[in-house]
Parts: C-alpha cells; structure tokens; sequence
C-alpha cells in the first residue's frame, strides 16, 4: 500500500490549495478528483477575487480584511489569471443604498484592504455615463467606481494544481473517493481509479469535496462529527451582449440584493441567486425562476437586453454554495470558511465546508498548520504567496 503524508479528496480550488500548501512544506501529497478540475463548485462561481464589499453590512470584517489581502497576493503572484477591473454601482432615485452609505463602504473596505493603490474609489463623471454600455440614465443620481478583481475560476485552479505537481504533488483522477478507516495515527484510503480499487495510507486525509464533502465524511469509519450545513444554490446566465467599461454590481428592484453584471468571454455573465437546495449536489442546475429573475435584473438597468428571454441565454450554469445551517438568510450568513477535524491536536481527517475561491491560499495554509502536528516537521520547498501561477 502507498504512503502519504496528506491524501486529499476534491480537485476543486481548495484541494488543489491544499495540495500545493503540502507540497511546498515538503510533504509527499496526492489529490483524489472523481471527474475533472474544477469540475464542481469552482468553475461555476461569480469568478471575483474580490473583498466582498457587501459582507461590510453583515459585519464580516475579518473576513473582509483577509480576502483583500489574498486579492493583492493573487494580483502579484497571478498576473496571468488575477485582473483588476473597474466596479461600478449605478444609484437611482429608488436605490435602497444612498450613495453616501455606499462611500462609507469603501472607505471602510479602502481602510481593511491598507489604503493600497487598488482601493481607491469616487464618483463617475455625468459626461462619461455614455460610456458605460448603455446602462439606464432615467433616474440616474450617481455612479460610484472602484477596484476588484476578476479571474478565470477554473483556470485559476488547474495552475494551482500544476504549481502542485511542480512540486510533486501527486493527482489521482478520475478516481473516486471511496472511504477511508481511521488507524491510531492515520488513515486507509480506498479509492476507485479504472474500476480498480487501490488502498493508500496517509497520515492525514483532508475532505475539500466541496458540496460532496458531507458525503464523504460520512464514508470516515469510526464516524467522526459532520457540522450542520446547508447547500444554497447560485445559478448564472450568459446573455448575447458585450459589457466592456467593467463590472456592474446592481441591486435587485425585486429583493434589493446584489447582482453582478460581467464582461466574460466577449459576452456578459449575470448573477447570482440563493435557492435553498435539498436535491443531490450532482444534479443542481439552474431554474427557470432563477434564470427569469436574472433576466429580469439585467433587463431593469440595461434597455437593450429588455426584448430577451430565456430563449437567448447562451450558456447556463449553477452552483452550491456550503453555508452554516441557520434561520437567516443565505445572503446574510457567514462565508468563513469552517474546518472541522476528527480530533486536535494530532488530527487523521480535517474537513473543509464553504469559503470562497478568493480565500483558497489562506484556507490552505490554514489547514496545513492545523494538521502539521499529525505530520511531523519537514524542511520547506517553497511559500505558497511567492509562487507564480500561469495560464497554459
Ligand atoms: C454561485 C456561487 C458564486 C460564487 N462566487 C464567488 C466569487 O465570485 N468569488 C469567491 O471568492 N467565491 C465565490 N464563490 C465561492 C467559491 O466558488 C467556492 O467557495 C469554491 O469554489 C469551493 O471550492 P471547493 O474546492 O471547496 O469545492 P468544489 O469546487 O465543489 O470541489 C469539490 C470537488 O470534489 C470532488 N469530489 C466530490 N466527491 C468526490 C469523491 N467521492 N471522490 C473524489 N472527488 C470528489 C468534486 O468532483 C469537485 O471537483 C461562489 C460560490 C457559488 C456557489
């Protein structure tokens, strides 16, 4: 049987993190993936590495703080992948958030992210409102513009796996997670490839299977502890109409909550939505209400999408978000990533629920120093903030 130190399962953004985090403290690391890279949640985000402004109203800070340090890191270390691009916040008479709350956000997010070149902000000028893809100027009071960043999320984790494998990160795929039997200290891992069943021990598993990765802590004999989590689906539409100026960040006329409007490959990306989802996370896809209710924010701010329907959607595409169970709702619950383990110090598994691709590097490290007692000191190859990720 084959020996690791860490056996990761999920080809997503946080296992390839993961695995690139073991590999350069030196540690011999293989990732299990059933399908493909970014096959499941991370190829079907918003694509932002962004702060997350509107986690300010929630209170997030924390949170907040680290991702606009992880934007700057992955602006440096991503180039290739990692795009500043301007944000623009159309208010109008009957906008919920008055221009002068939206600046008080941006200071405060200008403050958090160290006063730093990619925090500046201010208003656009009345004579460049032409210039922004037709958006609607009845009504119009102010456009606020600032700075966040935009990437290729699928991309984006296939270099951090190369990155991986540079370091000699090992990958199984497509080989399916079977379960895994907890020893003193480690774990028996068995995995299909082929269908062949291969066993491989490790000193620790590390579950970042995304919306599967209750699934596969229930496969963990003895059983350890799984956290109340529920899936919130997020769907996205891809309408036949290019925005260039950047990124617009709408309010629903609906509901009041946030929407973003994107340039993404020469058409433009809309979305997202929260659909509590109860359904097998294999089968999530977008509804015909969630797709209407896109359709519908895009159409109120830009006239010239307003003879669509869903007929001209090009592509289509939903995801689940991981989000502590709780009566509020999902847009009001905390995005901090949650980490759970079979035992401290000396875990055998830790579990990873939720987070954000924005946060994958700082999630990664923070594993790797949780699991680092049950691992053992090693000499380091490499910091994961000073590896250069490149596109193909
Ligand atoms: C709609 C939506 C929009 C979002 N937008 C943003 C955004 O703009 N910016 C941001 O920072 N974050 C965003 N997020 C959050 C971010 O996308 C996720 O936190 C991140 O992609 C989760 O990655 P993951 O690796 O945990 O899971 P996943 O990407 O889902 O990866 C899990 C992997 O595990 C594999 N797997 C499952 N079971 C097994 C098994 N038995 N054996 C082997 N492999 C298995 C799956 O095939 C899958 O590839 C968004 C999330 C959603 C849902």
């Amino acid at each position: 049987m084959k020996e690791y130190d860490v056996i990761v399962v999920g080809g997503g953004i946080h296992g390839a993190g993961v695995l690139q985090a073991a590999a350069a403290a030196g540690y011999s690391c293989l990732l299990i993936e059933r399908r493909g890279l970014a096959s499941g949640t991370s190829s079907r985000s918003s694509k932002l590495i962004h702060g997350g402004l509107r986690y300010l109203e929630s209170g997030q800070f924390a949170l907040v703080r680290e991702s606009l340090r992880e934007r700057a890191i992955h602006l440096r270390i991503a180039a290739d992948l990692v795009e500043l691009k301007p944000f623009f916040i159309p208010v109008y008479r009957t906008t919920r958030r008055r221009p002068w709350q939206l600046k008080l956000g941006l200071g405060m997010y200008a403050l958090l992210g160290g006063f730093s070149a990619a925090t500046r902000f201010g208003t656009v000028p009345r004579r460049e409102w032409a210039a922004l893809d037709g958006l609607d100027t009845q009504g119009l009071e102010a456009v606020i513009r600032y700075h966040d960043a935009q990437t290729d999320d699928a991309e984006l984790t296939r270099a951090v796996v190369r990155s991986a494998q540079h370091l000699g990160g090992e990958v199984a795929m497509p080989a399916n997670f079977r379960d895994a039997a907890l020893r003193d200290a480690g774990v028996d891992v068995t995995f299909e490839r082929n269908a062949i069943t291969i066993e491989a021990r490790a000193r620790v598993l590390v579950n970042a299977a995304g919306p599967w990765a209750t699934r596969v802590a229930r496969a963990v004999r003895p059983p350890i502890a799984v956290p109340d989590v529920e899936l919130v689906q997020g769907a996205h539409i891809v309408l036949p109409m290019q925005v260039t100026a950047g990124i617009y960040y709408v309010e629903s006329p609906a509901d009041g909550r946030a929407v973003f409007v994107m340039p993404w490959q020469g058409a433009t990306l809309v979305g997202t939505t929260e659909t509590p989802y109860a359904g097998d996370p294999d089968k999530v896809h977008p509804l015909p209400e969630e797709e209407d209710y896109l359709l519908a924010v895009a159409a109120h701010y830009f006239p010239a999408l307003r003879p669509m329907n869903r007929t001209h959607i090009v592509r289509r595409f939903a995801g689940l978000r991981v989000l502590p169970a709780a009566s509020q709702s999902a847009f009001d619950r905390s995005r901090e990533t949650i980490f759970t383990t079979d035992r401290d110090p000396r875990p055998r598994v830790l579990c990873i629920y939720g987070g954000k691709l924005t946060g994958w590097r700082a999630a990664a490290e923070h594993v790797l120093s949780r699991i680092t007692p049950s691992l053992g000191p090693k000499s380091r190859r490499a910091a994961t903030d000073q590896l250069i990720l490149r596109r193909t």
